[in-house]
């Protein structure tokens, strides 16, 4: 991965979206796209729309959702302690003990979040799986007073957000689901605009709320009307203990983008994109869903009258965790298949299945 785009995506991962709290990722994509974009557009929603060729009589879109899980603050006791809410679908035992920052009115207020210590813990709480009204957030407040001077109910909180390098090509942190996907679909966009005159209209949408039901992609794919569409997320890597891959498939760190085949994806996008990464020898997984996926294309496909959708997916291991590890390498190819689909639209496709 070029340094430039690597940086681009550190500032992705190191500012906080929890889904409707995306602003500040937002004008992230804005100022990115300003760059490679005829327009930029940011809709009631919050959703942002890249276009570049708009006026194109096939219209492409590329999905990514910008959002992440976060808490929400619910409640603060006498003491100064809080209590939340999830925003998206967390396993609360990845809560106790982490490091977190509370994104209030008067900028980030760092916390911690944890439970009663293992010592205290009744030999019936030891078997529990902890609750998230069972956890708190500690700011270090005096009491609740001092902990109102800064937190208000309403305010959004994330993990600590930082970026760790492991070996090889392999990066961690909160959130890779989905700001590498978000990064995958505007790099592509980039890509496929400074390789020279577009064949088709080209949309990019950053999208919002797809962690608590895929609605900025319904919003956003609405506007656009799109003939084809692709989403862009994380999958499962499977590769990795107590996993089974019979019931979960055969996804790895490092062998490329996953191409999703079933009844949510249109064939044709399929058989175009793997065709196009044969062309440049990129490596792909293929991946099955045998039901509307819980992804963005499952709402681009039943958009108005039905859109030719497909799935590329990053894989991802400790999914909704603090350590979320993907391979760098699968993300800059899969920028590269997405630019050569798209620089492959030609003419007028018939996209019916
Ligand atoms: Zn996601």
């Amino acid at each position: 991965m070029e340094a430039a785009a690597r940086e681009f995506l550190v500032r992705l991962l190191e500012t906080p979206s929890p889904s409707g709290y995306e602003q500040p990722i937002q004008q992230l994509v804005r100022d990115y796209l300003g760059r490679c974009a005829d327009s930029v557009v940011t809709d009631s929603h919050g959703n942002v729309i890249g276009a570049k060729n708009g006026a194109a009589p096939t219209r492409m879109l590329l999905a990514g959702h910008c959002d992440q899980i976060g808490l929400i603050v619910q409640y603060i006791d006498g003491d100064g302690f809080i209590s939340v809410q999830p925003i998206g679908g967390w396993d609360p035992i990845q809560l106790v003990g982490a490091r977190v920052t509370l994104w209030t009115a008067s900028g980030p207020v760092p916390g911690v979040m944890s439970r009663k210590p293992i010592h205290l813990l009744t030999d019936e709480e030891r078997k529990q799986v902890p609750k998230m009204k069972d956890l708190w957030i500690d700011i270090g407040a005096a009491d609740k007073a001092d902990c109102e001077s800064v937190v208000r109910v309403g305010d959004c909180i994330t993990l600590e957000l930082k970026v760790q390098q492991l070996r090889r090509d392999l990066a961690c942190s909160v959130a890779m689901d989905d700001k590498i996907g978000l990064w995958v679909v505007l790099e592509a966009f980039r890509r496929a605009v400074a390789a020279g005159p577009l064949p088709c209209g080209l949309f990019v949408a950053s999208t919002v709320q797809e962690e608590i039901g895929l609605r900025g992609a319904q919003t956003s794919a609405h506007a656009v009307d799109p003939h084809v569409a692709i989403a862009v997320d994380v999958t499962h890597a499977t590769d990795c203990p107590t996993i089974d891959k019979k019931a979960e498939g055969d996804i790895a760190l490092g062998k490329g983008p996953v191409v999703y085949r079933g009844p949510n994806m249109n064939p044709h996008v399929v058989e175009r994109l793997l065709a196009a990464a044969a062309a440049r020898a990129i490596p792909v997984q293929l991946g099955a869903s045998g039901r509307a996926t819980p992804t963005d294309a499952n709402v681009l496909q039943t958009t108005r009258s039905g859109v030719a959708t497909g799935l590329v997916s990053i894989p991802n291991r400790y999914m909704h965790s603090a350590v979320e590890t993907v391979s760098l390498d699968d993300a800059d190819r899969t920028a590269d298949l997405l630019a050569a689909f798209c620089r492959g639209l030609e003419g007028s496709i018939s996209w019916a299945p």
